[in-house]
């Protein structure tokens, strides 16, 4: 059986039952490694960033990485990545353990999406947050800070991410699939070169929700 595309009502009803989070508002979460936020379908958005870690985590070159783990959409003419999912829509780096429990096996690379979930960081200027309620680690635990530092690094990623194939579309009018591999090549070298986003000691010591 194949996963099915949620319907225009089921994403409204969704969208109405987000939670709103200020910027700065402690928030209450405990993972409950119920795997079911790895399990939605292909829902992850991903950065050239996100890729070019996954690729050189799992030792393999991003052109490989995306041909394997990712679809590619085009949408008013920008390419956007979606981390892909089994017939079930359950991500294909999700594991299962004997006792149950679930398991990302790229866990120190997982998209920063996955780091931050199930905080949502929808729009960036001005910055908008929103608890997942589907989530049922959420209201669970003693109020925590937000990671502040990784909600930071994921804008200045995101923003990278888009004004990088915005440049290339728009202003230099390239197709969109050979923008997005541009800019995968750009930031593949970038890493090649010890670029900070790319270390992940670092983004782990960014924490995460
Ligand atoms: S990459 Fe890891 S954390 Fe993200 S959806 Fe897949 S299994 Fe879950």
């Amino acid at each position: 059986m194949t996963q099915q595309e949620p319907s225009i009502e089921e994403l409204e009803e969704y969208t109405k039952r987000l939670i709103p989070v200020k910027p700065g508002q402690p928030i209450r979460f405990r993972c409950t490694r119920c795997g079911r936020c790895c399990s939605g379908g292909p829902n992850v958005a991903l950065t050239v960033y996100d890729v070019v870690r996954m690729a050189r985590f799992l030792r393999m070159h991003w052109k490989q990485f995306l041909r394997g783990y990712v679809k590619v959409i085009i949408a008013d003419l920008i390419p956007h990545m979606l981390l892909r999912g089994d017939e079930r829509g359950r991500c294909l780096f999700l594991a299962t353990r004997h006792d149950g429990t679930t398991l990302c096996v790229i866990y120190p690379a997982r998209p920063m999406r996955c780091r931050l979930y199930p905080l949502l960081v929808e729009s960036l200027q001005p910055q908008t947050l929103y608890l997942d309620p589907r989530s049922p680690g959420v209201g669970q635990g003693p109020p925590r800070p937000q990671p502040e530092k990784l909600i930071k690094q994921y804008i200045e990623e995101r923003r990278r991410h888009y004004q990088k194939l915005h440049q290339l579309i728009v202003e230099q009018g390239l197709p969109p699939l050979q923008a997005l591999y541009q800019a995968l090549d750009e930031a593949w070298q970038e890493a090649e070169k010890g670029a900070k986003w790319a270390d992940l000691d670092y983004l782990a010591a960014l924490g995460s929700t």
